[in-house]
């Protein structure tokens, strides 16, 4: 049976891989529905070519849209597919009788609500958008036990535990452990690392990525919400998770079982493998991707990461203890934070200070629902943007 996929960030860089494995495994899937955020002729350009038959258009209102040329504005009006505009349209989407599996590539906390009800109607979410997980892992994976939906994660190295955990039971793993490239500043001093600007963060050594997540993996940010997104993913403890910095990008992450055996999943960083996994999961399907040559690679390192240049690490193991309403707040104050220094209006260092002076300042709540988590996420913002405007 074909399925319907439904493709949400489909012109961010997760998402246009996703477009194409999606469509080399025509066999398996039809592409649905696409959608981006503000990049609108790259999206009608991807309609052009797949048909999915709907876009959702989620961060510019069109008909104030000067950018649009006529010939785009005939193609819409024509019928051939349809359109949906603001942010609600996610959820519209993943509604939809015609989509059976959802990959979830919106960047930030905006992909939350569409990855909930996606698993509340106990549809596959293939995850590459980790911030729902961070903010709201609980709620999530609550009702995707309930629903008995799939989470399968397009994040390399969550994709690399799940290949690693089917080598044992649940109760046989001891550790889970994470690889980190280490980013652009991995044996930078402190003061270097601290008065960088994007220029410097954005020049990522091993991935090419959006510019978000290369801000968070230079600040490690993104390797804190990895492990506080394998904790809900994996049913995992603070104790049984670690990260070691790996800067080939080779291994993608490793389990060690309780008879001392670590098992580890390699690939050339190309992060057209996890999405078509996850796709393909539990099977695995011939594409033609550059397999690792060890004897050309010959060195592969690891080392500790260093958690006084990067409180960041210990941010997310803090959030994994604790959960509740922290991982609302560290997302929301480091979205806020990284598009101040996207915007060049603060050094990366001020990151840290942000994140975790707004961490520390949060009126927690154990158990949130929905609401309460948006709350959280509105305060939060609001605080971060304070402390940056008082510099
Ligand atoms: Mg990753």
């Amino acid at each position: 049976m074909i399925k319907g996929l439904a493709i949400l960030g489909s012109t961010g860089s997760i998402g246009v891989n996703a477009v194409q494995v999606a469509s080399a495994l025509k066999d398996s899937y039809r592409i649905v529905a696409l959608s981006t955020h503000t990049r609108v002729e790259e999206v009608l350009q991807q309609a052009r070519q797949y048909k999915p038959g709907l876009i959702g258009i989620t961060g510019i209102d069109l008909s104030s849209n000067p950018k649009l040329n006529d010939s785009t504005r005939k193609w819409l009006e024509s019928g051939d597919c349809d359109l949906l505009e603001g942010p609600a349209s996610l959820t519209t989407i993943v509604e939809r009788n015609d989509v059976d599996t959802v990959v979830l590539a919106v960047v930030g906390a905006s992909g939350m609500k569409a990855a909930l009800r996606t698993v509340e109607l106990g549809k596959t979410l293939a995850l590459a958008n980790k911030e729902s997980l961070v903010v709201a892992g609980e709620l999530i994976m609550a009702a995707a036990l309930k629903s008995g939906a799939k989470i399968l994660p397009i994040d390399s190295e969550h994709s690399a535990v799940l290949q690693c955990l089917a080598c044992g039971s649940k109760l046989e793993v001891s550790r889970v452990i994470l690889t980190a490239s280490g980013g652009p500043f991995r044996t930078s001093s402190i003061e270097t690392l601290r008065n960088a600007t994007s220029a410097t963060a954005l020049k990522h050594p091993t991935w090419q990525m959006g510019r978000k997540i290369t801000v968070d993996s230079a600040t490690l940010f993104n390797k804190a919400f990895e492990l506080i997104e394998a904790a809900w993913l994996f049913d995992l403890l603070a104790s049984q998770l670690e990260v070691v910095v790996h800067p080939q990008s080779i291994v993608h992450s490793l389990v060690e079982f309780v008879d001392g055996s670590t098992m580890a999943q390699l690939s050339t960083p190309d992060m057209r493998t996890p999405i078509q996994f996850a796709l393909t999961h539990p099977t695995r399907v011939a594409a033609a991707r550059t397999p690792i040559d060890l004897a050309s690679l010959s060195t592969l390192t690891f080392e500790k990461p260093d958690f006084e240049r990067f409180p960041s690490i210990e941010l997310g193991f803090a959030t994994i203890k604790r959960k509740g309403t922290c991982g609302a707040v560290l997302n929301a104050a480091n979205e806020v934070a990284v598009e101040a220094f996207l915007a060049d209006r603060i050094r990366l260092g001020t990151i840290f200070d942000v994140v975790r002076s707004v961490f520390d300042s949060h009126d927690f709540v154990q158990t949130p629902t929905m609401d309460d988590l948006l709350r959280v996420d509105r305060w939060a913002r609001q605080a971060a943007s304070t402390m940056i405007e008082r510099g």
